[in-house]
């Protein structure tokens, strides 16, 4: 009997993935869990009916949520995830040779634990980095409590569903700037913006009450669904987003050029250029 998955995250729109085998199916702490191979996605995690990662294409979520930011800063030596239980942004974000902390604060436990099972080339080792420290919390508890301060703060959440909505409040994107070190940069998982205009239009809006700058860069993933996905931009150093290909290019060399299969520095400044309908929402 076959099988097929359906993603619920939209009212009127329904995507379904037939799932050759099912690998995991179940009710976790927080959120119901799937893992299942796909002949088009490859291995794929859903949560609470929403495709969080699948092995074809995580590459580029994975790649344009950590480089950007990354390379945009220069000097980034402490960086906080939240979220990101598959591993995939932790991997990427230690490729940067400078960076010597990463914190990964995920609510979920079980996340983390399936992922390394099952998807152990997403990780690739990461969580067991002697720069890597994984805290099992909710973020906006995390991030109200956290004496520390990170240069890059990397929101790797579901969409604001379940556990995921308490992730994109105005109470929360306060601590996150509270949990900045001078300069430093707040990037988040913003949806779809064809799908989820209001969503970003909300968090940029929180970014411009507290942040100098506040924008949005996108990249597509084919997983998610419907559009390009949105990254939120929050900092209060004007000229991260604005840093020039070539400095950025010097950077990744500087950084021992490390292999990649979707960001580049070309892609990153072109990531920040908007389609009109996506500007209207960011500087709204
Ligand atoms: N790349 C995916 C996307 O764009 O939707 C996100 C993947 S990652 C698996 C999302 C993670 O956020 C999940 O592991 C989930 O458990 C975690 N999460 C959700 N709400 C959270 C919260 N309040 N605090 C910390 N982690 C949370």
């Amino acid at each position: 009997m076959e099988r097929w998955v359906e993603e619920t995250l939209h009212d009127g729109f329904r995507v379904r993935l037939k799932a050759d085998k099912v690998l995991f199916d179940s009710q976790t702490d927080h959120q119901q869990l799937i893992i299942f191979e796909n002949e088009d996605f490859g291995r794929v995690m859903m949560l609470d009916g929403v495709v969080q990662v699948s092995t074809k294409d995580e590459f580029v979520y994975h790649e344009m949520m950590a480089h950007v930011p990354l390379f945009a800063h220069g000097k980034v030596k402490t960086v906080l995830v939240v979220g990101g239980g598959d591993g995939g942004v932790l991997r990427e974000v230690l490729r940067h040779p400078e960076v010597e902390r990463v914190t990964l604060c995920e609510i979920d436990c079980s996340v983390i634990d399936l992922c390394r099972e099952h998807f152990p080339e997403i990780s690739g080792g990461a969580f067991d980095d002697a720069r890597t420290e994984v805290v099992i919390a909710d973020g906006t508890k995390f991030m109200a409590e956290t004496d520390d301060r990170f240069d890059a703060i990397l929101v790797d959440s579901t969409d604001p569903i379940g556990p995921g909505a308490v992730l994109f409040t105005k109470a929360f994107y306060t601590d996150c700037k509270r949990a900045l070190a001078p300069g430093g940069v707040l990037v988040t998982q913003n949806g779809l913006p064809f799908l989820q205009a209001g969503e970003l239009r909300d968090s940029v809006g929180c970014f411009r009450e507290l942040f100098n700058d506040a924008y949005a860069y996108m990249a597509t993933t084919p997983s998610y669904f419907g559009d390009a996905m949105a990254y939120g931009w929050a900092s209060d150093n004007l000229s991260l987003r604005q840093c020039a290909v070539g400095e950025i290019e010097w950077r990744y060399a500087s950084a021992g050029a490390f292999p990649t299969r979707y960001w580049n520095p070309q892609v990153h400044v072109a990531a920040f250029a908007l389609p009109n309908y996506v500007q209207d929402l960011v500087e709204a």
